[in-house]
């Protein structure tokens, strides 16, 4: 074996693991703060931060600490028994957001599944749905993740196809469209409209301002939840706590995940209040995981870092200067560069038969790691605790890879 050879790496992820994934092609062994070095000790600015897990940076030496102290003590007991920093994150998240309850879960799509369940809980415990009958209003171009459901939500032949019969009680309306909205909302079978604030996944898609007031300001009119997919568009990344605070508007449930570890440990959870939460009662959803010491301690740590060192402020910062400095590149193949905070996207123009995946070789070459989204989109996600120097740095590398090509 040969440690220093990316392609032994490589080659052998491609021969025992499954093929569900294109990475880009290096090796990473060690990450810290705003870098990762590959095998052969290169370091690159890490500008994806594992689709905005990272917001903390990489390893952050807090996080870690409270990981491995924790770790020490006690890591799972499963929700047969009470623990004793379960409830210190419940109480500092539910305090911090400003909900009656917290659910704990692991992966992003778990708390997705966690939202839905809820809703229709709710649909049929409090607004009074016929049984089976609920409806769920969506948007084409979600992201919500990979499970059966949340695929029968998607309009994305590369997420859903081959995967059928899919989950039924989904309304699909186009993102960023009101009219639509109210003509499915009037359905007295619409039990909620799950939405995420900033289309990530599907390449920064931001709506019009005031999108999300009036679409919550609806969803109160027609007695219907508002359910904010906050995985990725959360806990600062956009330059506020949460997306959504950018129109003020407070969603019945929200769902976090990725950097409420700050890339440490699968966690994620679902805030809602007591009439919405207290529908579901014990054994009727939950997970070994979900709520673990370990995932608590973590995760109260890794929003203290957030608040601590002023992340959201910075990610308003460095986020106004890449758009600014990318705006103004002259260049063959940005068609345009948009964003909020800290989650940007550049989309290519396929000028001389070169896509945006071209761009991310030429990008690693220069020591910036940043991946395709679609074909032509190019997504920014560095972790939120750059700097001005760091930030202009990895522009100047971004624009010396443009220049090249
Ligand atoms: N929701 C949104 C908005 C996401 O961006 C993602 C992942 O990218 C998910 C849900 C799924 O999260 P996970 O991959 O942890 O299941």
């Amino acid at each position: 074996m040969d440690t220093k050879n990316p392609k032994y790496f490589m080659d052998r992820e491609d021969q025992f693991g499954a093929h569900n994934y294109h990475p880009l092609p290096v090796v990473l062994e060690r990450g810290e703060g705003v870098y990762v070095w590959d095998v052969e000790g290169k370091k690159y600015y890490d500008f994806l931060a594992a689709y905005s897990a990272v917001n903390q940076g990489h390893c952050h030496p807090k996080i870690v600490n409270a990981l491995i102290e924790q770790s020490r003590k006690l890591a799972l007991t499963s929700r047969a028994y009470y623990n004793n920093v379960l409830g210190e994150w419940e109480e500092y998240a539910t305090k911090l957001f400003g909900y009656d309850k917290m659910l704990p879960m692991n992966s992003g799509a778990e708390a997705d599944e966690t939202a839905l369940k809820l809703t229709r809980k709710w649909a049929y415990k409090v607004k009074g749905i016929p049984k089976n009958e609920a409806k769920i209003v969506v948007c084409n171009g979600n992201f919500h993740g990979r499970t059966i459901t949340i695929i029968s939500m998607s309009s994305d032949p590369d997420a859903y196809n081959d995967y059928g019969p899919y989950t039924p009680g989904f309304i699909h309306i186009p993102y960023n469209d009101i009219p639509a909205l109210e003509k499915a909302l009037s359905d007295p079978n619409v039990a909620g409209f799950l939405v995420e604030p900033i289309q990530a996944e599907a390449g920064v898609y931001l709506p019009e301002d005031g999108y999300l007031k009036t679409a919550a300001d609806l969803c109160k009119k027609y007695n219907v939840l508002f359910i904010a997919d906050e995985v990725q568009t959360g806990l600062a990344r956009t330059g506020k706590m949460l997306a959504c605070d950018h129109e003020g508007v407070r969603p019945d449930i929200l769902v976090l995940g990725k950097a409420m570890s700050g890339g440490m440990y699968p966690v994620s959870c679902v805030l809602a209040d007591d009439e919405i939460m207290l529908t579901i009662r014990p054994g009727e959803h939950g997970s070994t995981y979900g709520g673990n010491p370990i995932a608590a301690k973590v995760a109260v740590t890794a929003l203290e870092v957030i608040l601590e060192e002023r992340l959201a402020e910075n990610a308003t910062r460095m986020g106004e200067l890449f758009r600014n400095e990318m705006t103004s590149v002259k260049s063959n193949f940005i068609e345009i560069v948009r964003g909020k905070g800290l989650l940007n996207a550049i989309v290519i123009k396929p000028t001389n038969g070169k896509t945006a995946w071209d761009v991310c070789l030429e990008m690693k070459e220069n020591g910036i790691l940043a991946k395709p989204t679609h074909e032509h989109i190019i997504r920014f996600t560095p972790p939120l605790i750059i700097n001005e120097e760091q930030m202009r740095d990895a522009i100047a590398r971004i624009k010396k890879t443009f220049a090249e090509m």
